[in-house]
C-alpha cells in the first residue's frame, strides 16, 4: 500500500488517535519481566497517579474509583512514597524536569490525607536536583477544593493548577455522569488559588462529547472570559472507549475545535492551530514541564501509583493495575511495581514519541535521530505530507501539523509509526 493510499484508509478511522499502541498485544514481543530500566536516563519527571474521584465520568479512560475511605487513602499514598524511595534508592544523581500529580482527582483526598501527599511530594524531590525550567502541577476539581487544599499546593510549590471543566453545560455533563459547578462557584475558587500563590490556572475542556453544539460552545467561551485561567487545553474525546454511534465525523470534530480555536485566540489566548493548549502568556507552551518535555521533546517519565506509564529510553511500563475493570480490586499496600515492561526497538519508541506529540501537532527530528532513528526512515512519509500541504516545516526545524492536516492528525501521525 502506498502512503497516500494508507492514509486515505484511516483517515476516517477513530481508532487512530493519540493511542499507541493500538493494542497492548502489538508490543507482546518486545515484553519482559521486571522494572524498567532508567539506568541511561538521568534527567526525567516524575508522576504520581491518584486514582480516586469524586464522581465517574463516563467518557473518562483512566483508572479511577470512587473515592474510598481515608484509611484507604492513606495506605495507597503510604504505597506510592515506598515506590519513589525504592526508585530514588537505586538510581542516584537524578535531576527532575517535572513533577505532574494526576489521576484521578488529587483534590479528591482528605484534607488529612493531602498532606501527607504533599509531604511525599516534599519528600519525592530532596536530594533530587531540579532543572531550571521545573514547574510542577497538580490536577483537581472545583468541588473537591478547599483553602487549605490550595494553602498546601501553594506553600509546597505547585504554582500550576489544572481544573476540569470539560463542559458549561449542564445537559452535556449529566449525560456523562458529571456534576456541575456553576460560574460563582468556579470563580470564587480560581480567586482563592491566585490569592493564595498559584501563579497559573489551566482550565481542560473537551469536545466531540454528546449534547456539545455550537451554542455550547459558545456558551464554554464565555465562561473562559469570565473566569479568565492563564491557560486553557482542549481534549478531544476518544472513542476507543465508548460506543462509536455517539461518536461525530473528523469533519464535525475539526469543525468544534475551530469554534473554540477561534474563539480562545479572539481573547487574547496563544496557539498554533492544531496545537490542544492555549497560553495567555506566549513565551509559555501552556502546559507543565512534566508535559512539556514529554509531548515536545520525548523525555523520559517514570510514573509512580496504580496504572501509572513510564518511558525511558529502552522501554515504557504500565504499573499493575492498568487492564484493571475493577481498579478497587487492585489497591495494594505494597506498591505499584510495573505489571507490564515492554523493551522496545528504537522505531516503536520513535512511535510512543510520535503519539504523544500529537497533542501538540508537531515533533522534532532531531529527537526521533535520538531514539535511534535515522531521518531517511521517515523521507517518504515526510515527502508526501509536506508535498500535500499536511504538515509543514517550522524555521525551529520542528515538523508541524497544518490546518488541513488537523482534520486527520491521528492517521497523519499514524503514518510515521513503525511499519
Ligand atoms: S473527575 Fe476527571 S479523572 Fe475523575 S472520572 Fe471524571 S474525568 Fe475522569
Amino acid at each position: 500500500m502506498t502512503i497516500a493510499e494508507l492514509f486515505q484508509s484511516r483517515k476516517n478511522d477513530p481508532r487512530w488517535n493519540t493511542s499507541y499502541p493500538l493494542d497492548p498485544s502489538d508490543w507482546a514481543a518486545y515484553r519482559v519481566p521486571g522494572p524498567l530500566s532508567f539506568e541511561r536516563d538521568r534527567r526525567l519527571s516524575f508522576y504520581i497517579h491518584i486514582p480516586f474521584c469524586k464522581q465517574l465520568c463516563s467518557f473518562c479512560e483512566y483508572t479511577r474509583m470512587l473515592c474510598p475511605d481515608e484509611d484507604v487513602q492513606k495506605n495507597y499514598l503510604l504505597a506510592v512514597a515506598y515506590d519513589i524511595d525504592r526508585f530514588k534508592q537505586q538510581y542516584q544523581d537524578i535531576t527532575l524536569l517535572g513533577f505532574d500529580i494526576g489521576g484521578g482527582t488529587p483534590t479528591s483526598l482528605s484534607e488529612a490525607n493531602f498532606s501527607l501527599l504533599m509531604e511525599l511530594y516534599q519528600k519525592a524531590i530532596a536530594g533530587l536536583g531540579i532543572d531550571v525550567n521545573y514547574e510542577p502541577s497538580i490536577e483537581g476539581t472545583f468541588n473537591t477544593l478547599s483553602d487549605h487544599k490550595l494553602e498546601g499546593m501553594a506553600k509546597h510549590g505547585f504554582h500550576r493548577l489544572s481544573l476540569g471543566v470539560q463542559s458549561s453545560c449542564s445537559s452535556v455533563l449529566h449525560h456523562h455522569h458529571r456534576g456541575t459547578s456553576s460560574e460563582s462557584m468556579m470563580s470564587s475558587w480560581l480567586e482563592k488559588a491566585w490569592n493564595k500563590g498559584i501563579k497559573k490556572v489551566n482550565l481542560d475542556f473537551m469536545y466531540g462529547l454528546y449534547g456539545q453544539n455550537d451554542f455550547t460552545i459558545h456558551q464554554d467561551l464565555e465562561l473562559v472570559r469570565h473566569l479568565n485561567p492563564q491557560q486553557v487545553t482542549l481534549y478531544e474525546l476518544r472513542t476507543n472507549m465508548i460506543s462509536t454511534k455517539e461518536s461525530l465525523t473528523k469533519e464535525e470534530l475539526y469543525g468544534q475545535y475551530t469554534l473554540y480555536y477561534k474563539g480562545l485566540i479572539t481573547m487574547g489566548y496563544k496557539a498554533r492551530f492544531g496545537q490542544n493548549t492555549f497560553s495567555i502568556d506566549e513565551a509559555d507552551e501552556g502546559v507543565s514541564s512534566y508535559l512539556r518535555e514529554r509531548m515536545l521533546n520525548g523525555a523520559a517519565y517514570k510514573g509512580f501509583g496504580m496504572s501509572a506509564q513510564s518511558m525511558s529510553s529502552t522501554g515504557v511500563a504500565y504499573n499493575s493495575g492498568k487492564l484493571a475493570v475493577m481498579p478497587q480490586n487492585e489497591l495494594k499496600s505494597d506498591g505499584y511495581p510495573e505489571q507490564f515492561t515492554y523493551l522496545l526497538p528504537s522505531a516503536e519508541l520513535a512511535s510512543k514519541y510520535m503519539a504523544i506529540s500529537a497533542y501538540n501537532g508537531s515533533f522534532s527530528l532531531s529527537r526521533l535521530k535520538d531514539f535511534g532513528v535515522g531521518v531517511e526512515y521517515f523521507n517518504e512519509t515526510l515527502d508526501f505530507c509536506i508535498g500535500e500541504g499536511l504538515m509543514y516545516k517550522g524555521e525551529d526545524g520542528r515538523i508541524y501539523v497544518s490546518p488541513k492536516g488537523f482534520m486527520h492528525y491521528g492517521a497523519l501521525f499514524s503514518l510515521f509509526y513503525s511499519k
